[in-house]
């Protein structure tokens, strides 16, 4: 893979030769945790779980990221597509409602021909479960492959952008990359409580960023009005860092209820969390791949 232009950083690595921005190289996978995931809105996790696989690795590799041991710290293991599918396999044998492939924008090649040969096989919906940096053409490859998109909206503030994800077209990227998952699946459609296909866009509030937030609810109004929201208040400081000090709380009740309310004033509809969330309970164990 000479020159990867697989996602919008395009910072060009020859995977064959060196790792990209993202981590990613020239092995099939990376991958740092499959599990039985419960912590998902209730529509995706349900009674019975959603089936997580976790990639090692990620294209925006943000400062305070919740899962930084794997996507910053690089932990995982090499998978092989027969890996993948005895991983995917047993999760569908354990029940879950879905299979949930997160962060595996920089794996997007290998995961559509996985799913080209395994999807019939499954038989769950396949969530796919993103930073929101993802570029159009390679979303097109997964046409018809994923059935529910779970993009983060991270920033409508693009100096925040650049800032904690080295990314200051994030915003424009973003929109464009959900205005593609819409067109690929439209609304959502639930059944028995559980979420078959659509996506569900969220946004996790950050400390010190309360605007941010209420610009995104914003946005998602204007220009995808009727598309779910999941506003997110799990955030855990998880590094001590004296150059983002303001990140080094969790988020107040104040600033959280702040675009929950920009979202009730705006007419969405989707799935707030209670407090008490944030804690690091819901963030997974990446110590051992298969542990719960
Ligand atoms: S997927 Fe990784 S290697 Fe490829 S362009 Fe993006 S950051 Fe670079």
């Amino acid at each position: 893979m000479s020159k990867c232009c697989i996602c919008p950083r395009r910072c060009g690595a020859d995977r064959s030769v060196n790792k990209g921005f993202c981590g990613g190289g020239a092995e099939d996978f990376k991958v740092s945790k499959v599990m039985v995931h419960r912590g998902e809105e209730p529509v995706i996790s349900g009674t019975r779980g959603s089936g997580a696989v976790f990639f090692g690795g990620c294209n925006l590799r943000c400062v305070y990221c919740q899962n930084r041991d794997i996507s910053r710290g690089g932990k995982g293991v090499i998978f092989s597509f027969a890996d993948l599918e005895k991983a995917v396999f047993s999760l569908v044998d354990k029940g879950v409602h879905n299979i949930d492939f997160i962060t595996a924008a920089h794996y997007a090649p290998t995961l559509a021909k996985f799913l080209e040969k395994n999807k019939p096989k499954i038989g769950v919906p396949i969530v796919y479960n993103s930073g929101g940096y993802e570029s159009v053409q390679t979303l097109k490859t997964l046409d018809g492959l994923i059935d529910i998109y779970l993009p983060d909206f991270k920033y409508a503030d693009d100096s925040l952008a650049e800032k904690y994800s080295s990314a200051p077209d994030y915003r424009k990227v973003a929109e464009s990359a959900i205005a593609e998952m819409l067109r690929q699946r439209g609304q959502a459609v639930i059944k028995d409580g559980i979420m078959q296909s659509g996506v569900i866009i969220r946004h996790l509030v950050l400390p010190s960023a309360r605007k941010n937030g209420i610009a995104v609810m914003r946005t998602v109004a204007e220009k995808f009005g009727g598309a779910l929201v999941s506003i997110m208040r799990q955030y855990t400081p998880s590094f001590n860092s004296s150059e983002f000090a303001e990140l080094d709380r969790k988020v107040t009740s104040f600033e959280y209820e702040s675009v929950v309310k920009e979202a009730e004033r705006l007419n969405l509809s989707g799935f707030i969390q209670q407090k008490g969330c944030e804690t690091s309970d819901l963030t997974p164990n990446f110590d051992d791949i298969f542990s719960e």
